[in-house]
């Protein structure tokens, strides 16, 4: 048996049409499942679909604010029909607002809650009476270093990311006696959009990552495929509740 085999498994991946989302997208896809992937760009998505597909994967997109709980629930029904089942849940779609706490307005505090806490429930609670009807299922959520470490500009995020993993930890403890895993991934500082832009935005950023990451690199996309198939897999039915950072080491750095 592989325990890594994904074959007739469907992975809905929010946030899936680009950065980390499409790294456990394209890992996931290699293993064998059949991929939906949902975001509000549909010209990266349709790009996203394309690249999947060009690897030998089905996949398809659907578009959602993830911003808005109806709508989460409504993507998750959607993604369902899709291929005729869910199985898995990655629930990756998040922003920042970076800003000093004191700057911050209650809307923008809303705004990263919604999207990045709010509808990782909002997806996980609708996805439930699927993965229990299928005998069990897999829910990923991805955290941050900012769900172990503070920083000036992320209030909102940090809470949000802090959020993701004991939420994950509740929902693993109600959900094991149906078969379902929950766990959440950290991960560190990876080249992305989000993060191109926290290097325009906070001097220094770089550098400082560079120095203490000790694998001495910033991370990228595809080293967050390893983890997904692994969380998604028959190899990791025993775990569940945990916050797994893929970092290069920068959590552990003393
Ligand atoms: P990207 O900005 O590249 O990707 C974010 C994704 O989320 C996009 O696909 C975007 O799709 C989607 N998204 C954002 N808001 C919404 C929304 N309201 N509705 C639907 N989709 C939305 O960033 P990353 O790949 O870096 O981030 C992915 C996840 O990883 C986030 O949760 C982030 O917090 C987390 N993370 C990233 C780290 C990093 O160093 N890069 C470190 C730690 C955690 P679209 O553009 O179509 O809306």
């Amino acid at each position: 048996m592989n325990l890594f085999d994904l074959s007739g498994r469907v992975a809905l991946v929010t946030g899936g049409n680009g950065g980390i989302g499409l790294g456990m997208a394209r890992g996931l896809a290699g293993a064998g499942a059949a991929i939906v992937i949902a975001g509000r760009n549909a010209a990266k998505s349709a790009a996203a679909v394309k690249a999947l597909e060009a690897a030998g994967a089905r996949a398809a997109a659907l578009e959602a604010d993830l911003a808005d709980a109806q709508a989460c629930a409504a993507l998750v029904a959607a993604a369902a029909r899709r291929f005729g089942r869910l199985d898995i849940l990655v629930n990756n779609a998040g922003i920042n607002i970076r800003k000093q706490p004191q700057d911050y307005t209650i809307a923008e505090w809303n705004e990263v809650l919604a999207t990045n806490l709010t509808s990782a429930f909002a997806c996980a609670h609708a996805a439930y009476p699927e993965m229990k009807k299928a005998g069990g299922g897999k829910i990923i959520n991805i955290g941050s270093m900012m769900s172990i470490f503070g920083a000036s500009f992320v209030a909102a995020y940090a809470a949000s990311k802090g959020g993701i993993v004991q939420m994950t930890k509740a929902l693993a403890t109600a959900w094991a006696k149906d078969n379902i895993q929950v766990n959440a991934v950290l991960p560190g500082w990876i080249d992305t959009e989000l993060t191109r832009r926290a290097r325009e935005q906070v001097e220094g950023l770089h550098d400082r990552v560079l120095a203490r990451t000790p694998a001495g690199r910033w991370g990228v996309p595809e080293d967050h495929a390893g983890i997904a198939i692994f969380l998604a897999s028959k190899a990791s039915d025993f775990v569940t509740g945990a916050a797994i950072p893929v970092d290069g080491g920068y959590s552990v750095q003393g």
